[in-house]
């Protein structure tokens, strides 16, 4: 994408924007500095908020409206309401489903114990819950099996933590944030595991692994990163670019963790301010007053269009200059859950990840 040229990102052509430098000339001392953007990848969808995606939409597509889902499918107000307007109806515990009715189990995971009420209740049940998430519940029933007391670092009552607290109760002790350590007791200082939420500031959760093992020093490692792939590169790609701008803004919903994360990344590396915003028609004039470099990005449940939204917002008010800061590629996509390409492959439909056309020319959610 040659700098300067808005329309040609609308177009999408990342190929071309990832061989240009990711930053672009300073003006000289006499001169007015020019207005840019700099816009973080990646960015936007992560591999399981496609995968629920796409699972609430291609349930639609088999069964029929309605279909239920229990809690927010992901954590975007804009993914909800379209989903809504399609046939999805939101509920909040199993028990708002009728019985024999099919349920989409969330990104977030669910405890065990919400299976066993969908099963009393005879619902057909669709679990899109991120394998990465999986992994995380799957740690926690060894460590518990292994009789470990398990440090669970996270934000209490996030849905993710609700889950994988779920599956141990008796072993888990939730451990929210670095001042939440001196309030921790465990059965045997020597047999302590952490484990953690997958959304969390790496920065921050690193912070509270170090105080804990001032206070636990045989404390254990989880056996592999909890923090996901994609909250580590969305946060790498704000560091990269905080230090240069006046400005952050992320797109992404108020309960969506990685995406609040990523406004308090921006600020703790050097961006003068830095706003969470769902839609463009949310930003305030006022926040561009004196702005050079405005920083761009979005949360991991966050639609493309709704970036471009504030690409164009930005470029109508001077900001046309876009220049990519690529901090990582990625290339993971999960397959849909088992249910859903059962019962496509029945039916003779693809069960590809890949969305269909009838969804792209909707155009609202990819
Ligand atoms: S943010 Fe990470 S853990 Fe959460 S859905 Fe995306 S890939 Fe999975």
């Amino acid at each position: 994408m040659p700098r300067g040229d808005h329309a040609a990102y609308l177009t999408g052509d990342w190929g071309a924007a990832r061989r240009q430098p990711t930053m672009g000339p300073m003006t000289d001392a006499t001169e007015r500095p020019t207005k840019r953007v700099l816009l973080a990848a990646p960015r936007g969808y992560c591999a399981g908020v496609d995968r629920a995606v796409v699972t609430v939409e291609k349930a639609l597509e088999l069964y029929g409206p309605p279909v239920y889902v229990r809690k927010e499918i992901v954590h975007n107000k804009h993914v909800v309401t379209t989903l809504e307007k399609r046939g999805a109806i939101f509920v909040e515990e199993t028990d708002e489903v009728p019985e024999g009715a099919t349920v989409i189990f969330s990104a977030h995971g669910v405890a065990p114990v919400v299976h066993e009420e969908a099963k009393a209740l005879n619902l057909k049940t669709i679990d899109a819950t991120c394998p990465l998430v999986t992994k995380v519940h799957r740690e926690a029933v060894r460590f518990a099996s292994d009789d470990f007391d398990i440090l669970l670092i996270g934000h209490e009552g996030h849905e993710e933590v609700v889950g994988t607290s779920g599956e141990a109760p008796e072993h888990i002790t939730l451990v929210d944030g670095p001042d939440d350590v001196a309030n921790v007791t465990v059965r045997d200082p020597d047999k302590v595991v952490w484990l953690s939420q997958t959304t969390l500031s790496v920065d921050e959760t690193m912070e509270t692994v170090r105080r804990l093992r001032d206070r636990f020093p045989s404390l254990q490692d989880p056996p592999s990163d909890d923090i996901c792939y994609a909250t580590q590169n969305r946060q790498l790609a704000v560091k990269q670019m905080a230090p240069d701008c006046d400005l952050m803004i992320v797109v992404g919903s108020r309960n969506s963790s990685n995406s609040v994360r990523l406004v308090e990344v921006a600020i703790e590396h050097g961006s003068k301010a830095g706003h969470l915003v769902d839609y463009a028609d949310e930003i305030d004039e006022t926040w561009l007053d004196g702005v050079t470099t405005v920083g761009v990005t979005s949360g991991a449940s966050v639609p493309e269009l709704l970036v471009r939204d504030v690409l164009t917002y930005l470029a109508e008010r001077g900001y046309a200059d876009v220049a990519p800061v690529v901090a990582a590629e990625e290339s993971l996509l999960f397959s849909l859950p088992n249910e859903i390409r059962r019962d496509l492959k029945a039916r003779g439909l693809s069960d590809k990840m890949r969305h269909d056309a009838a969804f792209e020319e909707a155009g609202s959610l990819h």
